[in-house]
């Protein structure tokens, strides 16, 4: 088993090029050969999601990230996600640490139709 490891990069200047860690690890893990993707950690302080607006109790990876993982085909959709808000006095991540990937997808598509 690898881990590979991430980071957003966040641009100073409006209009400038973000970078989500989920990108650069699906791009590390591509170069490495990963055949599969088990689990994904998600570390950071939750934000409302970029296209449905949905605010999870935990971080989930961000509209394009969801889009570029489900086309990686190295995603499943039992991949676990495990978001961990780092803004919390108890920044464990639990109860709802862990995810499948098939339900993040869902309850995002869901929180659209609201
Ligand atoms: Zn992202």
């Amino acid at each position: 088993m690898e881990v590979f490891v991430g980071w957003n990069f966040k641009p100073l200047a409006k209009g400038g090029w973000k970078t989500c860690a989920e990108e650069m690890s699906l791009l590390e893990a591509r170069e490495w050969g990963a055949e599969q993707i088990i689990a994904i950690a998600i570390a950071g302080p939750v934000q409302p999601d970029d296209l449905s607006g949905h605010k999870g109790l935990v971080l989930h990876p961000c509209y394009g990230c969801r889009q570029m993982l489900l086309r990686s085909g190295l995603v499943q959709s039992y991949t676990k996600i495990h978001g961990l808000d780092t803004s919390s006095d108890d920044p464990r991540g639990l109860p709802h640490g862990f995810m499948d990937f098939s339900y993040i997808l869902q309850l995002h598509q869901s929180a659209n139709s609201y």
